[in-house]
């Protein structure tokens, strides 16, 4: 029996709309591969329609922002995707968020406006709402759908115009309990990077007029990416997720945050050349180009002053609350993943965020051994909790490997009619490339969920 038929589906009846041809207008790897194995489609400029296959993934990623999140002590919420145009009046900045914005009148002729970002309507609540010191710190996030007009939508989902984010925003009492706040956004972001398998490094961004250090962009190593990057090369080799993270202590939090700090690391904007040369050894200094998936940042009163989020601390005074925000760019992160992990046939997913574990291939559908050991696998993986895809059209059998290979599932399964006579199947590792003939046991033991 099927535990879950949408994580054990079969080809010839799920929707997955592949293209034979690397479509025209996709520059880049991620862009071509996410048309070409049916993941998403344009709908107009920066604007996608997620299909199944890449939904999947995008609630992976999402999820494990989430939980990570959730370890540090943020609390979720949702907001509206449409706001006022008055809430932005009040913070000043309706007018100078120029055409980036998406401005919209209701049928009273009211303004209002897709959200770009959420400072103005969480500020509200928060000015609404708490009162007293007691009621910090707070820190309230959403995942939700933006809106950026960008002058230049391109690569796909890296730079939509319509684009899902995961923001953040903490609620001090102090700039010191504020950068407890920003420490732990620090360390959470650290995680939810290694565990979708990325290397992203914080590198320390513009603050503005507020200045000092509470601003940092994590970047992505990447041959296509955006910004030019600069860094030692050891922070590459840290490694958080071997750490025992406690978010209830803040000194050790700190400590971790000094440590990845401690070394060179800038964008273009904030690249130092004589630093760069005078603190890293030559033979550990990189040079790259990077993709930003996340920004955290630390700005102070900016949005509780106009807003009057105040709070009566301990000592009977009033002070507007300190604020920072963090965001993590989720739907940026599915074509920023394969750029990072992919080869010349498609894309290589990491465990953690892979649509499916395995992809299940019968070579010769329509034969009784091969449907009937397929048949088998299929439900015994589904049982064991594993996501299967089964291809079981009537098709080729190269059409079925390169779809298989462009698709990039970790594991792949293949059944045939010779090796079942000897008892065995061919199982493959889509990363290395490693194949291997197993029996039917010792596969269904080696990649059950
Ligand atoms: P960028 O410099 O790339 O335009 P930003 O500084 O405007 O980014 P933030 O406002 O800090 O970005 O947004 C938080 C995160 O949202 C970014 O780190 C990025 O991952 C993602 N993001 C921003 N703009 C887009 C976009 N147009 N398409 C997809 N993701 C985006
Ligand atoms: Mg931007």
């Amino acid at each position: 029996m099927i535990t879950d038929t949408s994580n054990a589906v079969c080809l010839s009846q799920y929707f997955l709309p592949t293209l034979k041809e690397t479509p025209q207008e996709a520059q880049i790897v991620s862009h071509r591969y996410m048309l070409r194995a049916g993941m998403i489609r344009q709908s107009s400029a920066g604007i996608y329609s997620w299909l199944p296959l890449g939904l999947r993934v995008l609630k992976k990623i999402e999820q494990i922002v989430r939980e990570e999140q959730n370890k540090s002590g943020a609390q979720e919420l949702l907001m509206p995707t449409i706001q006022s145009a008055d809430l932005w009046r009040q913070s000043d900045r309706y007018d100078d968020y120029g055409k980036e914005m998406l401005r919209i009148k209701d049928r009273h002729d009211r303004d209002m406006l897709y959200g770009p970002t959420n400072e103005e309507v969480i500020t509200e609540i928060v000015a609404a709402t708490v009162r007293s010191y007691r009621d910090l710190p707070l820190n309230l996030y959403h995942i939700q759908w933006k809106f950026r007009d960008e002058v230049r939508p391109r690569f796909g989902v890296m730079r939509g115009r319509e684009f899902y984010m995961k923001d953040a925003y903490s609620f001090d009492l102090d700039a010191e309990a504020g950068r407890v706040a920003y420490n732990k956004m620090f360390v959470a972001y650290l995680r939810t990077f290694a565990r979708m398998g990325l290397k992203a490094i914080p590198m320390r961004a513009e603050t503005g007029p507020i200045g000092g250090d509470m601003s940092h962009e994590f970047i992505v190593l990447a041959d296509t990416g955006e910004s030019e990057v600069f860094c030692h090369q050891e922070l590459l080799e840290y490694d958080i997720l071997g750490e025992q993270v406690d978010f209830g202590s803040p000194e050790q939090i700190q400590g971790f945050v000094d440590q990845w700090t401690s070394l060179y690391a800038a964008t273009d904007d904030m690249h130092d050349a004589d630093r760069f040369e005078r603190e890293v050894p030559e033979d550990k200094r990189i040079t790259a180009r990077g993709i930003e998936v996340g920004h955290i940042f630390f700005f102070g009163d900016k949005y509780s002053k106009p807003f009057n989020a105040m709070v009566v601390t301990s000592d009977g005074a009033e002070v507007p609350v300190q604020m920072g925000s963090y965001g993590v760019g989720v739907s940026r992160l599915v074509g920023g993943v394969i750029e990072a992990c992919h080869d010349d046939e498609g894309i290589i997913w990491p465990e953690a965020l892979a649509p499916f574990k395995i992809g299940l291939i019968n070579l010769r559908v329509g034969d009784d051994a091969c449907d009937k050991a397929c048949d088998d696998i299929f439900t015994k993986l589904n049982e064991s909790g594993a996501e299967v895809m089964y291809d079981d059209r009537d098709e080729r059998a190269g059409v079925k490997f390169s779809e298989m290979d462009l698709i990039g599932l970790p594991w792949q399964l293949i059944v045939g009619p010779r090796g079942l006579k000897s008892g065995v199947v061919e199982l493959k590792n889509r990363k290395t490339g490693e194949r291997e003939n197993v029996s039917l046991e010792s596969a269904l033991s080696r990649i059950s969920g």
